[in-house]
């Protein structure tokens, strides 16, 4: 019978935030997928923890991944965990667990920490709906995409969530303050569950100035307002007014709409009555 993938998130800062159910599983499972084995045997000494542990990370996930899936499939139960939280969140996790699903291997995820989600609770910023942004890739490896990611979080109105680390983050701050503006809020949950946690809830203006005159320390996350809604309305009616009256009604016309229905989309789009724009079609 095959063996089973476990998803096992650990620790991201304090030894005390992993679950009687992750200590278990480590323990007994035959192998222990980890992204750096040098890190994670601390962890394991602390928790008596004597399983062997096989490196897996960024630099051989697609052959390790394939080796393991193979062990799994000879009946071994594997246990991933990575340098900090839920494994696949921003980690090499997510190969191992493709691989594994392609092969038919059971795969079962043991929760616990999560940077994003841990820094989302404290940041007094609205937790309804967010988005997980990840890592921007830098401007040296991707700029085009950079830049790009940056213009579609101008419009998000959903809270945002970034990771960054502390060499970055200034020019993160830079950027975001340059698409989004200097007045959105944002909370800098940097150290997050250890001794020096500290979730810094300022506007993005402020955040620039802060860190023109101190350096970051520690790990980041960024928790960032989302765009007010009603903003985005006005910016979109603002740009639909700049447009010729009859351009913007061929623009519905030409998609099939009856000449009512284009007046009735062209005046919503121009917040006027529909009767304004047949006044101004006929005059
Ligand atoms: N898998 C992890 C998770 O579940 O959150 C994330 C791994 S990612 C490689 C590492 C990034 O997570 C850091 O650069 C930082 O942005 C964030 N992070 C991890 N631990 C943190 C902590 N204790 N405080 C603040 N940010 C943290």
């Amino acid at each position: 019978m095959a063996g089973t993938l476990y998803v096992c998130a650990t620790p991201i800062g304090n030894l005390e935030d992993i679950t009687f159910r992750v200590i278990n599983c480590l323990k007994s499972v035959d192998i222990i997928a980890a992204e750096d084995t040098r890190n994670s045997i601390k962890l394991l000494n602390h928790f008596d923890i004597h399983t062997p542990m096989t490196a897996y990370h960024e630099f051989n996930k697609y052959d390790k991944a394939k080796a393991l899936v193979n062990d799994m499939l000879n009946g071994k139960n594997v246990a991933i965990i990575t340098d900090a939280g839920t494994p696949c969140i921003s980690d090499p996790g997510e190969e191992l667990v493709h691989q594994a699903a392609e092969a038919g291997i059971t795969i079962t995820s043991l929760p616990g920490p999560a940077a994003a989600i841990t820094a989302l609770t404290i940041s007094a910023l609205p937790t309804r709906r967010f988005a997980f942004e990840a890592f921007l890739p830098t401007e040296k490896a991707d700029k085009k995409e950079r830049a790009r990611i940056l213009e579609e979080l101008r419009t998000e109105t959903r809270t945002m969530i970034l990771y960054e680390a502390p060499h970055k983050l200034k020019a993160t701050l830079k950027d975001l303050s340059k698409t989004l503006g200097d007045d959105r809020r944002i909370s800098l949950c940097r150290e997050l569950t250890k001794k020096h946690e500290e979730a810094i809830r300022i506007t993005i203006g402020e955040a620039v100035a802060k860190y023109e005159t101190e350096d970051p320390r520690g790990e980041y996350v960024l928790v960032i307002e989302g765009r007010d809604p009603s903003d985005i309305a006005a910016e979109s009616e603002a740009n639909w007014n700049e447009m010729p009256l009859e351009e913007h009604m061929e623009h519905y016309l030409k998609q099939g709409l009856s000449e009512k229905d284009a007046m009735k989309a062209v005046a919503k789009d121009r917040g006027v009555s529909k009767r304004d724009i047949y006044t101004q079609l006929k005059t």
